[in-house]
């Protein structure tokens, strides 16, 4: 690293490069005791003081990820830390500035695994993926990044700079179609291009390959084909809610690269508490991963990522139409695409241009009624807890009397039936409940509405002043 400091002949105040990483020390010795031990490993532990001057101070991180998570999540505990030692009012940067240690971890990781995907191949298990089922339209490229998924982005990156380095696992999880699998490939792709030998798999095929490994007395075999491997990423973990037998299976598989220091990298669109057996076994070994979700999109990125694919098209989709469109679907990146294929089919097949009122017509059944995406939950929880004439917090809480419950399943349901928003969400709107609590009570609504009269009119009722007054 260079020496970047020297001395200010204007301000007075600079300090060297070895007084400001002092500095830095001191204050990651505060900041160890205040933050959790994950925490600290994981976005602290790497970084260094590299410059102080001008009350401000240049703190050095191993890439753009943790200087982000740094920067959003811990900027106030940092900054007093600062404070407290300078005894100054300090502004703190975060600059990347790889580590020499990172450096040559890396480096020599990947001479030593640069094996060539194809040597690694077990005749038994051919055909189960390998690095060659990377879909080559997912890459880093053309993923569009926004507010929603910009950290899962850039931890995504990370892993390809530095895998089995910094997080390990790594578990990106959504509702979805937003772009996990997307990210998975582009890691892929990436770590295909440092040479690195991976195993891309979906969870479904990965089971399907432990079950015929067990038929056949192989699990050895299905062992070692994927320890001998950089990486693996697993598409999908939620197939393996229920399936106890495989995930004690793929807790043997995990164990065993985690510990050889290989990347893994999960997806899922379930929280992982759902996998309650795998939870348990592999807990510890979370805590030195990470696990970043993606939101749906906000209009801004929803709006890019139409322009982006509707440039891939080649043909022209006017801004008003990409427009309505950014607006009317919200809750999904799948959903914007479909129409816009959609779109696009239906004007070469039609002979017709593309404009906005023909988009009308021919998006009515995705788009639906517009007030379907303008209705905000807080309006949804604020009409039923006046219904039933309980208070907004008892609904986000836990448990509570009898007819707290009924009116938070209630609210569940139409929050499913009146808004684009899925499960993690409605979940996550009622103060946190588990996708599967919301999954669950939707449809045990869903049921009795058709046997209980007196629950339907609750329903229906509700569904009218929700949509009437919003
Ligand atoms: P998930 O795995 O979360 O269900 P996918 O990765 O399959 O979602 O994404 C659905 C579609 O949306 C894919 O075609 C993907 O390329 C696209 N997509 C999602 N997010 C983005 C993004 N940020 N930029 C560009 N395309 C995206
Ligand atoms: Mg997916």
């Amino acid at each position: 690293m260079q020496s970047i400091a020297s001395y200010d002949v204007y301000s007075g105040v600079s300090m060297t490069t070895n007084q400001a990483k002092h500095v830095w020390e001191t204050a990651l010795g505060q900041l160890e005791v205040q933050v959790t031990r994950p925490s600290y490993e994981t976005w602290l532990k790497n970084t260094v003081g590299i410059e102080h001057s001008d009350g401000e101070f240049v703190v050095g991180t191993p890439n753009a990820f943790v200087a982000e998570m740094l920067e959003q999540r811990m900027y106030s505990l940092i900054s007093q830390a600062m404070e407290r030692i300078t005894s100054e009012p300090v502004d703190v940067r975060f600059q990347v500035t790889p580590t020499d240690d990172l450096r040559s971890t890396r480096k020599s990781s990947v001479k030593e695994r640069r094996v060539e995907p194809a040597t690694v191949q077990n005749d038994s298990f051919r055909g189960f993926q390998h690095g060659f089922n990377l879909n080559s339209m997912y890459t880093f490229d053309n993923f569009i990044i926004g507010k929603s998924n910009e950290l899962a982005h850039a931890a995504a990156l990370a892993t390809t700079d530095n895998p089995g380095v910094l997080y390990n696992p790594l578990v990106i999880h959504s509702d979805v179609g937003l772009g996990k699998t997307h990210l998975l490939h582009a890691i892929g792709a990436q770590m295909r291009l440092s040479g690195l030998s991976l195993i891309y798999t979906t969870t479904e095929d990965f089971t399907n390959a432990y079950i015929k490994a067990i038929r056949h007395g192989q699990t050895e075999d299905f062992r070692s084909h994927y320890r001998n491997t950089d990486a693996l990423l697993l598409d999908d973990i939620q197939f393996l809610i229920g399936k106890e037998q495989t995930q004690e299976g793929f807790f043997h598989t995990f164990n065993a690269l985690h510990m050889a220091n290989k990347q893994i990298v999960i997806t899922s669109d379930r929280p992982l508490t759902e996998l309650s057996l795998l939870e348990r076994r592999v807990r510890s070994r979370l805590a030195g991963g990470l696990v970043v979700d993606i939101q749906p999109p906000d209009i801004e990125t929803r709006l890019a990522i139409l322009d982006a694919k509707a440039q891939s098209f080649g043909q022209g989709f006017p801004s008003d139409v990409l427009q309505f469109l950014s607006e009317r679907i919200r809750s999904n990146v799948r959903e914007l695409e479909g129409a816009l294929n959609r779109i696009n089919a239906y004007s070469q097949t039609t002979r017709s241009p593309i404009n906005l009122s023909l988009v009308k017509q021919i998006t009515t059944d995705i788009i639906g009624s517009n007030r379907r995406h303008f209705l905000k939950p807080a309006k949804v929880i604020e009409e039923v807890a006046q219904y039933f004439d309980v208070s907004q917090s008892s609904l986000k809480g836990p448990r509570g009397t009898k007819v707290v419950a009924l009116a938070r399943q209630i609210t569940m349901y139409i929050l499913r039936e009146e808004t684009n928003l899925g499960p993690t969400n409605i979940g996550r709107a009622l103060g946190g409940k588990d996708h599967s609590t919301v999954v669950k009570n939707c449809a045990k609504i869903a049921k009795q509405i058709h046997s209980d009269p007196q629950l339907r009119r609750h329903v229906v009722n509700l569904q009218k002043l929700v949509t009437e007054t919003s």
